[in-house]
């Protein structure tokens, strides 16, 4: 730290993204992308928009926009892209946090820090002893709230009817429901952005959509909340979406049952593992991502997740207390499976 930095950012804990270890070729389960390619069309796409760098991207990504609204039934008004939903949680912590920030205490890392960020006055709101969400805790609060549904990195989710209970009772403050992993079995509260004027609904095309390299995000809400986005956008970078990302955000659109085709693998494989991880004495939370949350009676999670990674097995531990006996294991292939179920056999039977 220099001692340029001003005051209210020395305090700031960045967010630490999962490891990109380099020393050898890892079987890669540890921060959730898809284990299959890009849809078809999208590398040719790309290179087409590569010729023409040269051109600034279109700022107000009308194409993208539209294809978007026509695949979830909404106007291009209710629809707002950016650089990754990490962009946009960011965004939206700016523009409706505030004075206070409430999340579940077990979450997704970024809202803390995107609260430290913006000043606000963060209250991490406990799970319940099972790590699920209790909706009853988000009942009149005051102050914005943040929600991954599923969440991360349990997996769980909420049921459609209890956010909109949720929505109900905060009809003041901004509801965020960050939909990252919705795309593997939950319900998308999309719907109720037509009913509801606080609610903003958050996705990526990280990793239902195979395009977590390209930093391509999506919000759909109320036009006044896009407005507000598009406001913060536009005062900070117009073009926070490259060309070559739009060309490939829209290729991926046409080629929607492919994605869907693939999540559809990913479920199915999830089942499987957690089957096998069961019969192999773990307590797997029940996921609808394209993860599981699990942890074993006899071994902790940090010696499981250096014992996996010696064999090559990269998955993510989190050194926290109520959650650091369990292991997040993104899913991927049935072979990639493969090689982390054997290799966890291996390590149990080696105890
Ligand atoms: N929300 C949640 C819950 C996540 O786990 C992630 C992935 N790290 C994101 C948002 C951000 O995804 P991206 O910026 O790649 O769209």
């Amino acid at each position: 730290m220099s001692r340029y930095l001003i005051d209210r950012y020395q305090s700031l804990e960045a967010y630490v993204p999962g490891e990109q270890p380099r020393d050898m070729q890892y079987v890669k389960l540890n921060t959730n992308e898809s284990p299959y390619p890009p849809a078809p069309g999208v590398v040719e796409a790309v290179q087409a928009e590569a010729g023409r760098l040269q051109l600034y991207s279109d700022p107000v990504c009308v194409e993208l926009r539209d294809a978007l609204a026509a695949r979830y039934g909404v106007k291009r008004e209710n629809v707002f892209v950016s650089n990754g939903s990490d962009d946009i949680l960011n965004f939206a912590f700016m523009a409706f946090g505030g004075p206070r920030a409430y999340f579940p205490d077990i979450s997704y890392g970024f809202y803390p820090v995107y609260a430290g960020l913006h000043g606000l006055e963060a209250h991490p709101i406990p799970l319940r002893q099972d790590f699920s969400i209790d909706p009853v805790d988000y009942m009149v609060l005051d102050g914005f709230i943040a929600i991954a549904n599923p969440n991360a990195p349990t997996g769980m989710a909420l049921e459609i009817g209890q956010i909109e209970d949720i929505l109900r009772a905060n009809p003041d403050h901004v509801v965020l429901i960050d939909e990252a992993y919705v795309d593997f079995g939950a319900e998308s509260c999309v719907r109720l952005t037509a009913k509801y004027d606080n609610l903003l609904v958050v996705q990526t095309f990280s990793k239902s959509r195979s395009m977590a390299g390209a930093r391509l995000g999506f919000a759909i809400a109320n036009e006044g909340l896009i407005a507000d986005l598009e406001k913060i956008k536009f005062s900070t970078n117009p073009y926070s979406i490259n060309r070559m990302t739009l060309a490939a955000g829209l290729a991926t659109l046409k080629a929607d049952d492919v994605c869907t085709a693939n999540c559809r693998r990913v479920v199915d494989t999830r089942e499987v593992t957690v089957d096998r991880l069961r019969q192999m004495g773990f307590e797997v939370l029940p996921s609808k991502a394209n993860f599981v949350f699990a942890r074993h009676p006899h071994s902790g999670g940090g010696f499981l997740y250096r014992q996996l990674k010696a064999r090559g097995v990269l998955v993510r531990h989190f050194d926290s207390p109520r959650i650091k006996d369990f292991l997040r294991i993104t899913i991927g292939t049935p072979e990639q499976m493969d090689v982390l179920c054997a290799a966890l056999k291996h390590i149990l039977e080696a105890e």
